[in-house]
């Protein structure tokens, strides 16, 4: 799908983002994936063997503030995360894809991101 050239020019990232200074660049990091949309980083205290964060580049603090406009933006995650499961093989053991909204619920950098985990038993429900 075509995107929003303020997304693709980056004009929509917040200065004093974690997230959107990785997307930027302005902090150095491993991306496993890059598109115009998301990039895709190792998690820096993983929960699995394989604890991928998907990121889209456009910045909204939390779930609940995507708006309806971007719905099929973000949902477009799923092809990321199935593309990045397939790789690692986990469409053959299993994987889960998360996101936390809210600090309630453990989000602890506030730039929507969906945790990719897998390569062990994960139990259900979760903690
Ligand atoms: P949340 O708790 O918001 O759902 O997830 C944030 C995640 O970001 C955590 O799993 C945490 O380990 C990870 N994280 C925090 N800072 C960094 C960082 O600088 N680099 C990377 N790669 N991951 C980070
Ligand atoms: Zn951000």
């Amino acid at each position: 799908m075509a995107v929003a050239p303020a997304v693709a020019a980056g004009k929509n990232r917040m200065d004093d983002c974690l997230f959107c200074k990785i997307g930027g660049g302005n902090i150095p990091s491993d991306k496993v994936y890059e598109s115009e949309t998301f990039f895709a980083i190792n998690d820096i205290n993983p929960q699995a063997p394989t604890h991928i964060l998907i990121i889209p580049q456009i910045h909204h603090a939390t779930l609940l503030d995507v708006e309806e406009k971007d719905h099929a933006l973000i949902g477009s995650v799923i092809g990321v995360a199935n593309q990045l499961a397939k790789e690692r093989g986990l469409d053959e053991s299993g994987f889960r894809l998360v996101v936390n909204c809210g600090a309630g619920a453990g989000q602890s950098v506030f730039h929507i991101h969906f945790h990719l985990l897998g390569g062990r038993a994960l139990n259900w429900p979760p903690g």
